[in-house]
């Protein structure tokens, strides 16, 4: 016989008798009683109505049962949070999963940084107030020859801040070639909207031409500004103004010359095997009054954005009030100045900054760990499952990429471990990589599951527990 809703109510345990039980007490350490409590009474409320409406299957209720949905609600909230993921997709600077690793010397410097004081805002010998990117300032300087540097949250913050203070209410003339959209929602038109300027677009899509800008040029002309078309080519019948050819319009016009370089290799990357990229000390000496790039792609930092250039231009940019909201806090600052420094020694740079390090990764050591994973996920995984290692290139399965929108239609060459099963789909493979723990992120490419191991560090970290 069913139990009537009154019966049902008064065996429901208290809120005292659950915070007595073996397993709410053995939270007592981690959560607070109030927050126990809480919880429990949210349980309990919810139990309550369940029991009112007369939903079906709402079954007696030891205490043991409630006092664990206690621990399911509380446990949600320690869920939640940041997780570590495998990164098994081969895009290097993958943005959905944070872009650049730190190096190791840059994580520690950002931890030390985390927990104690430091000389942020200040002059340790004078005891003088100083910038806080003072000391990035003076390493990138040397670096690329700008004569100033500043330092805000990423590149979007820099190209605002660099427009709002040199063109705000004024004209920005940029190449219709140039009106890039990086992912997650970076739109140079929008940006320029933003910052108050007004955009001037100048010839096609395709061609631009250097009395395009020249014609473009009024009184209420700021600037002239060219992006690094980050994430795509224009191939064909096509034509664009080099750099040192606006350079010269600007200085017959009077306008200063910005470039957004997205990426901003320190280094020439055709001296690690790997394609070119505008190099930004290359870009300075090339006449640009100021440029702005990413601390978290090829240069393998933080998240930052770099602005660097003119000294008069950077004083008034870092004078604008905007700066103050845009600035970084001292952590990010630790780890870029520390990146930065890594730069010093090239020799090094390839095993010390994980980006140059995956990214010139040799393809033996990538087959080498691919054959080992094979091995480890075959036994793991058992029978119905086929796991093999194929090697990428022309006519197979595409190669590794940089992502975060460098180098691109470049791809480097690795190998991938294929994983399919004789019942489930490539989809169904791919999300329970996904949710194992921690989750391993592959990609899906004609119908199969794959894994790339340029962007896995270790054989082993492929195991899922699923
Ligand atoms: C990536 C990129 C940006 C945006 O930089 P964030 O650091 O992500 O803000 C802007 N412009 C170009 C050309 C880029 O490649």
């Amino acid at each position: 016989m069913k139990k009537s809703v009154a019966i049902l109510l008064r065996e429901l345990p208290g809120v005292d008798e659950l915070l007595r039980s073996s397993l709410l007490s053995a939270l007592m350490p981690r959560y607070s009683r109030k927050v126990i409590k809480d919880a429990a009474r949210a349980v309990l409320e919810r139990l309550r109505t369940d029991i009112i409406d007369k939903k079906t299957g709402v079954p007696v209720l030891e205490l043991e049962e409630v006092a664990r949905m206690v621990v399911g609600t509380l446990e949600e909230f320690s869920g939640a949070g940041l997780t570590k993921v495998i990164n098994g997709t081969g895009t290097i600077l993958h943005t959905n999963l944070g872009r650049a690793l730190l190096a190791e010397e840059a994580a520690k410097a950002a931890y030390v940084a985390a927990l104690n004081p430091v000389d942020l805002e200040m002059d340790i010998t004078t005891g003088q107030r100083l910038e806080r990117d003072s000391a990035a300032e003076s390493i990138i300087r040397s670096l690329t020859g700008a004569e100033a540097a500043c330092v805000v949250n990423n590149n979007a913050a820099a190209v605002l801040l660099v427009l709002n203070t040199l063109a705000d209410g004024k004209e920005v003339v940029v190449s219709r070639g140039e009106l890039i959209e990086i992912g997650g929602s970076f739109r140079l038109p929008d940006i320029i909207e933003k910052s108050g300027c007004i955009l001037k677009e100048v010839g096609t899509t395709n061609r631009t031409h250097a009395y395009d800008y020249s014609d473009a040029v009024t009184d209420s002309t700021a600037l002239f500004f060219k992006a690094h078309k980050s994430n795509y080519e224009v191939v064909g019948f096509t034509a664009s103004v080099g750099l040192k050819e606006l350079v010269k319009i600007g200085a017959d016009k009077g306008l200063f010359v910005v470039e957004d370089l997205g990426a901003g290799a320190l280094i020439d990357m055709r001296e690690y095997g790997l394609p070119f990229e505008p190099v930004v000390a290359k870009r300075l000496e090339a006449g640009a009054d100021i440029v702005t790039f990413s601390g978290d792609k090829l240069l393998g930092g933080p998240q930052s954005g770099i602005i660097a250039g003119k000294r008069e231009l950077v004083d008034k940019i870092r004078r604008n009030p905007l700066k103050r909201a845009l600035r970084c806090d001292k952590m990010t600052l630790a780890a870029l100045e520390s990146t930065l420094k890594l730069y010093m020694n090239t020799a090094e740079l390839c095993t010390r900054l994980p980006v140059l390090r995956v990214m010139t990764r040799p393809v033996e050591e990538i087959t080498s760990n691919a054959h080992k994973a094979v091995l480890l996920l075959q036994e793991r995984l058992g029978t119905g499952f086929t796991v093999e290692a194929q090697k990428t290139g022309p006519g197979a399965v595409n190669g590794s990429v940089v992502g975060g929108g460098s180098l691109p239609g470049h791809e480097l060459p690795t190998v991938v471990v294929k994983i399919s099963h004789v019942e489930r789909s490539a989809k169904s493979l791919y999300l329970s990589f996904l949710n194992s723990s921690p989750p391993i992120l592959g990609r899906i490419k004609d119908g199969c599951f794959l894994l790339d191991m340029r962007t896995v560090n270790e054989p082993e970290d492929l195991l899922p527990d699923m």
